[in-house]
């Protein structure tokens, strides 16, 4: 059995709820464990619900719109580099160094991801710019494709669920309906988050709580987001949920104790689990893998062990 959460009358900040030592892993006695097919447990103690608070990472866990943003920064990285002729190995090799530095900054406010490239610019014996300029330039790039996706669903060629993560709707709905408090923490400037929000239809979910960088601000960090989501409902980490495809909201969830539901989504239109997403997903200590969201009710039934 789980016994009551202490930290419910405890002071608003706390790391993790005291359990019941036979209530390892929250499992309610029930083995073997039967979570829905196309699932996979990586912890295998992971703690089952009930949980109050759901944090969710937006551009890859809920939208896709963004999606194809790591080929369009690394072209426009390569671009900078040339420009110096800063690349002296082969560059689909420099290619895909820099697309595992800069997906290991996902979660981050864009700007560090520029820092990094004016540092390597710096370290290859170039002259780099301000990492602003650099940012700029991608956002004129990836902003060309976002704005013919977003005329899309404006005019209605595309509908909401082309360009949500499969059934992203229905997860947000049955978290509703089991009265957990749903809050948004994106890396992505606000102004633009708010805006998908609206156009994929999310506002009726998250509509109040979209958390994100006002003009990219590079001082937002999720870890904060975090702290509001569980001191404006106090809670405890271990009544925490977090959803995200990205490192940075899995270690910062598993940080305070919460339960990490990685999601490995895949471009829109394809299924099944993303390879890449799901290694870097239990490397920063996701305890649930997912591909989407379409076993959403079954999913929420298993993770309150119903
Ligand atoms: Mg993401």
């Amino acid at each position: 059995m789980t016994v009551p959460y202490p930290c419910a009358t405890s002071p608003s900040w706390s790391y993790g709820c005291e359990t019941d030592p036979k209530d390892e892993g929250g499992n309610n006695g029930r083995y073997p464990w039967d979570p829905p097919s196309g699932w996979e447990i990586i912890n295998p103690a992971v703690r089952r619900g009930p949980f109050r608070v759901a944090v969710f990472d937006f551009d890859g866990t809920l939208s896709l719109i963004r999606e194809g943003w790591p080929q369009i920064m690394v072209g426009r990285m390569l671009h900078h580099l040339r420009q110096q002729q800063l690349i002296r190995e082969p560059e689909a090799e420099c290619a895909a160094d820099l697309e595992r530095f800069i997906l290991a900054l996902n979660g981050h406010p864009t700007l560090k991801q520029m820092e990094l490239l004016a540092e390597e610019i710096h370290r290859r014996g170039g002259t780099p710019a301000d990492p602003e300029v650099y940012l700029h330039d991608y956002l004129e790039a990836l902003m060309a494709m976002v704005q013919q996706r977003w005329e899309k669903l404006t005019t209605g060629a595309a509908s909401p669920a082309d360009w949500v993560v499969p059934a992203a709707h229905q997860v947000l709905r049955h978290l509703q309906q089991r009265r957990v408090e749903l809050y948004v923490a994106s890396g992505t400037d606000r102004g633009h988050v708010q805006h998908e929000v609206d156009l994929l239809q999310l506002a009726p979910y998250v509509g109040g709580r979209v958390f994100a960088p006002a003009h990219n601000d590079p001082s937002f960090r999720k870890r904060d987001v975090i702290r509001q989501a569980m001191d404006e409902q106090n809670i405890c980490g271990a009544e925490l949920i977090g959803f995200g495809d990205g490192v940075v909201e899995t270690q910062e969830v598993k940080r305070v104790g919460g339960v990490a539901v990685g999601v490995a989504s895949q471009p829109a239109g394809r299924a099944g689990v993303n390879a890449a997403k799901r290694e870097t997903l239990i490397a920063a200590g996701a305890d649930i893998i997912i591909p989407d969201y379409q076993q959403a009710e079954a999913l929420l039934a298993w993770l309150w062990g119903s």
